[in-house]
């Protein structure tokens, strides 16, 4: 399958299992996915307070010329619970997919997780210690609900959607989150 084609999949397939969800399980995936967005609105406030937004538009994006696999099925499943429209990636060039005219298509506390942690020294170099330990600290609860949602479940979620959906999907013809059918664990 061709990139389109694995989003394409990879995105119904997504839906699909959401969907298919035990409300008790979905009760714990909406209350981690509000968390998600909370520690990565709270990063990104922090490097609002040098401008990063000013220093990356002037930078250009560089360090955005290879993302095509940072958007991961946690990562989507925040938009899916929260029934948000999705991005439109272009797969018809080299940079980032997900990289609009005016920088990413995602707003902040929508971001891949390797996205929205990573700084620059461009960035990180003008920050504040205390600044810096609130980043941080924020990284560090967004890594850990990222953990959560692996053990929720029994699960590595590190790889990109389409990494995924090839291997999981198209492979195995097993699930993304895991799952069987009825929304229980596969074995
Ligand atoms: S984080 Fe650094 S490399 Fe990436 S876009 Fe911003 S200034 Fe450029
Ligand atoms: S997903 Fe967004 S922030 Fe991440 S590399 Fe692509 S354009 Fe850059």
């Amino acid at each position: 399958m061709i990139d389109e084609e694995l989003w394409r999949t990879g995105i119904a397939a997504l839906a699909r299992e959401y969907g298919a969800l035990s409300p008790t399980l979905r009760e714990r995936v909406v209350d981690l996915a509000a968390q998600v967005r909370e520690a990565k609105q709270a990063i990104h406030d922090c490097v609002a307070t040098v401008n990063a937004c000013g220093i990356c538009a002037d930078c250009g994006g560089e360090c955005c010329a290879r993302g095509k696999n940072h958007v991961t099925v946690i990562d989507l499943l925040v938009y899916q619970v929260e029934g948000r429209e999705l991005v439109s990636p272009r797969f018809d060039h080299d940079l980032c997919p997900y990289l609009g005219e005016n920088g990413c298509q995602m707003a902040p506390s929508y971001r891949p997780f390797t996205c929205i942690i990573f700084n620059c020294d461009r960035v990180e170099g003008l920050m504040a210690p205390a600044e810096k330990d609130r980043f941080y600290k924020a990284e560090h609860r967004l890594r850990a609900v990222y953990g959560e949602f692996e053990k929720l479940f029994g699960k590595r979620f590190m790889a990109g959607l389409l990494i995924t959906c090839e291997r999981d999907l198209v492979r195995q013809g097993a699930t993304l989150l895991g799952m069987g059918s009825s929304g229980t664990k596969e074995n």
